[in-house]
């Protein structure tokens, strides 16, 4: 049911906002709000927070009170809401008290819809006064967090919260966080006193984030090649000491990145004109310490790169947050050398209450095993967050990217698994990997463990490759990781049996390259690269001389559907995503002549924009349907109802690839009758078993749960039989 209050709220969302429609539980908080319910928002970074009490502030009769502890994002808020044509304003203290008073006045005179305050204000009596004498209609507390001692980012002043509940009872407050544990959740109604309060809580998976692990040797390489593939837009770089960001920024100069370090070492004044710089687009990288990042509400960051290793899960999902907030495609890479554990465990090990010492220490290991994962990453760190991801494989990380070609592993398994039993099953795999190699240590010599008939009987493998197959074998859990002080090595009972009885056994290749996997790219609009870098410069002028964030102009998302559509008129102008009524009025003509240019220029006329869905699906689905292309033959010796192996004799093909290209035609919706291609109903009726049962329907590990009983021609067209059925 729709109530008045929520009436034609599209409408306003495009007028005021730009924006087409809700994004999900956006549309549910914001009515739940003007029926004046308290409500406990929990939606990830970049899920969209803002606008659920923006939007209702509009609509209310009086001033909605908002809370927020950083001073720096109070600012960008406020502009953009300004930008959009929004009264906004905050009190702080970074204002002359000339401005306080100017602000005060009119929300007095009831002109403003918004007013932003930090909460140590209300602990002023004479504040309280003054708000008291305003007709409050909603009070939204952002970053919800900060009341809870249980919560990573504490503050007291949020507790001054509960005398301005106190003061206007009978107001509707809207709690927003993004943190997740049920700890803290009911921390927040508690102390906040939400009465029967509306709980919305969205899921933690950010579909658009790319999540990849890449051995540290070709750090340097890596994190170029990943700069240079977003040429010139953002990204945000991870280091575990000052000194590292220093010379990381360096580093990045010297290679002609615009760069600067960002850690709590360095001037006041210096941080904040780093972060102005980089909000505002004039540099694109920030080389910093997990000190930046709260203050920092760019939409637009591409990469979120961590040089070493986090401590914790927690600080790692909420660091990759800042990525891609605006939806777009963004990567999260974490460089990763098994030796970074230490100088964690070595801080670790100084801290003196106990409790607190081992909880850190069970974190870091969580991290670890994050890092050394050999399954899909997207779905640990859900796990990790008390959420079960089903939808395998998933929108993106290294695992499901990389389809996993497996290689005979027999040999080098039994070589593992006996040097962890002739060694006692009492070390962890770093003095494993030494012993296998023939490394000639000083600790092997005191422990004799060179004279075992396993010393050195693998070093035809590095150690990353030997460190691979080790994590294989404890995700097969032939290997299992003690629990204890010191993650020591043990062979578990079918890791015994497998030993015992020799069978055969098929592992991942390891990766030992810095490649990054990646499917196609993202299909995005094919807009036009170089006039999209034109209207940044536009934009970033803008924001210079505004003062103000570039995304408070538009976000990159916009600036792209620009140069994609070509809009010349304020009417074709106004429908692209992001355009809100004000913005035409201020920015169109600045953009709109660049455009009109640039169109010129190339003879290029106003384009009609597709929906997402279909941009896609006709750029995937182009090159299968080409009419000479080597799927329509394939298609045709398909029709003519061969059999997998004439037509790969025909065309001179593996099966395997045969089988490929019936995927993708029937990806592409081209009606094929394949029924003559279905395997016997005994192999049907295994693999669908097999795959049911799999874990994540991936095709090597049900590959081997069929012991190779059948090939993986079988497995790829029961998989499209079955997926068939779905449909
Ligand atoms: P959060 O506070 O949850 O991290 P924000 O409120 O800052 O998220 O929103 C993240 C980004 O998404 C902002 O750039 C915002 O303008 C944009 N956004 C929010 N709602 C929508 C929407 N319905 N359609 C398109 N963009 C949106
Ligand atoms: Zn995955």
């Amino acid at each position: 049911m729709e109530s008045t209050a929520s009436a034609d709220l599209p409408a306003l969302l495009k007028s005021r906002f730009g924006y087409d429609r809700f994004r999900p539980h956006q549309a549910e908080i914001i009515d739940a709000v003007l029926r004046g319910k308290d409500c406990l928002v929990i939606l990830p970074t970049g899920g969209g927070k803002s606008l659920c009490f923006q939007i209702p502030a509009l609509r209310l009769p009086g001033i909605t009170v908002v809370i927020s502890p950083l001073i720096s994002l109070m600012k960008d808020q406020v502009d953009a809401l300004k930008a959009n044509g929004v009264a906004a304003e905050f009190l702080n203290s970074s204002l002359s008290s000339g401005e306080q008073e100017r602000i005060e006045a009119a929300a007095r005179r009831g002109e403003l819809k918004l007013l932003y305050l930090a909460p140590e204000r209300l602990a002023v009596t004479r504040f309280k006064e003054f708000l008291l004498s305003l007709t409050v209609s909603l009070i939204a507390v952002d970053e919800a967090h900060c009341i809870s001692e249980w919560g990573h980012d504490f503050r007291p002043e949020y507790r001054n919260l509960r005398s301005l509940r106190e003061a206007f009872p009978s107001v509707p407050c809207i709690a927003l966080t993004a943190t997740a544990t049920e700890k803290v959740r009911e921390d927040i109604v508690t102390q906040l006193h939400l009465k029967d309060a509306a709980r919305f809580v969205a899921s933690f998976d950010r579909p658009n984030l790319r999540y990849h692990v890449a051995p540290k040797r070709h750090a340097f390489e890596l994190l170029l090649s990943t700069l240079r593939k977003y040429a010139g837009q953002s990204a945000i770089v991870y280091c575990m000491t000052r000194k590292g960001t220093e010379d990381l920024a360096a580093d990045l100069v010297a290679e002609g990145i615009a760069a600067l370090p960002y850690h709590a070492g360095l001037e006041s004044a210096l941080r904040q004109e780093t972060q102005n710089k980089f909000i505002r687009d004039e540099i694109s990288v920030v080389a910093a310490t997990i000190a930046f990042g709260m203050g920092i509400d760019k939409p637009d960051v591409r990469a979120v790169i961590h040089y070493d290793l986090p401590k914790n899960i927690e600080g790692y999902y909420q660091e990759t947050g800042r990525a891609g907030r605006d939806g777009l495609p963004a990567d999260c890479i974490l460089l990763f050398a098994a030796g970074d554990a230490i100088l964690h465990r070595h801080f670790i090990e100084k801290i003196d209450n106990e409790d607190e010492r081992e909880r850190s220490l069970g974190k870091l290991e969580a991290m670890l095993a994050y890092a050394e994962k050999r399954s899909c990453r997207r779905k640990m760190l859900l796990a990790y967050f008390g959420e079960q991801y089903e939808n395998m494989p998933c929108s993106g990380c290294d695992h499901c990217l990389r389809a996993p070609e497996l290689i005979d592993a027999t040999t080098v398994a039994q070589k593992i698994l006996s040097a962890v039993i002739r060694t006692g099953e009492r070390f962890g795999a770093a003095h494993i990997i030494d012993v296998l190699r023939g490394q000639p240590s000083k600790r092997s010599r005191e422990l004799g463990h060179d004279t075992l008939s396993v010393f050195g009987v693998a070093k035809e493998f590095g150690q990353e490759e030997l460190r691979d197959f080790i994590g294989s074998l404890i995700e097969r859990e032939m290997l299992a990781k003690a629990d204890g002080q010191y993650p020591v090595l043990e062979v578990t009972a079918a890791g015994k049996e497998l030993l015992r009885s020799r069978t055969a056994i098929r592992l991942p290749k390891p990766a030992i390259d810095a490649t990054i996997a990646r499917r196609d790219e993202p299909l995005e609009l094919a807009y036009e690269k170089e006039l999209f870098e034109q209207l940044r410069t536009v934009r970033r002028e803008i924001a210079r001389n505004e003062n103000v964030a570039a995304f408070v102009v538009f976000p990159d998302r916009t600036l792209m559907e620009m140069a994609y559509v070509l809009p010349q008129s304020r009417e074709s102008f106004g429908r692209i995503s992001g355009v809100s009524e004000m913005k035409i009025r201020s920015y169109g003509d600045a953009f709109m002549t660049a455009i009109t240019a640039y169109a010129k220029e190339h003879h290029l006329p106003e384009r009609r924009l597709a929906t997402d869905a279909t941009v896609r699906r006709r750029r995937s689905v182009r090159s299968v349907l080409r009419p000479d292309s080597t799927y329509d033959e394939t298609k045709r010796l398909v029709q003519s109802r061969l059999s997998l192996a004439e037509i790969a004799k025909r065309r001179n093909l593996s099966p395997g690839t045969v089988v490929q290209h019936i995927e993708k035609l029937i990806a592409a919706d081209v009606l094929l009758d394949i029924d003559h291609l279905k395997p016997s109903p005994e192999a049907v009726d295994e693999i669908r078993r097999a795959f049911q049962s799999s874990e994540d329907g991936r095709l090597g590990p049900v590959f081997d749960q069929l012991e190779g009983r059948r090939t993986f021609e079988e497995l790829r067209l029961v998989r499209i039989f079955m997926q068939r059925e779905k449909k």
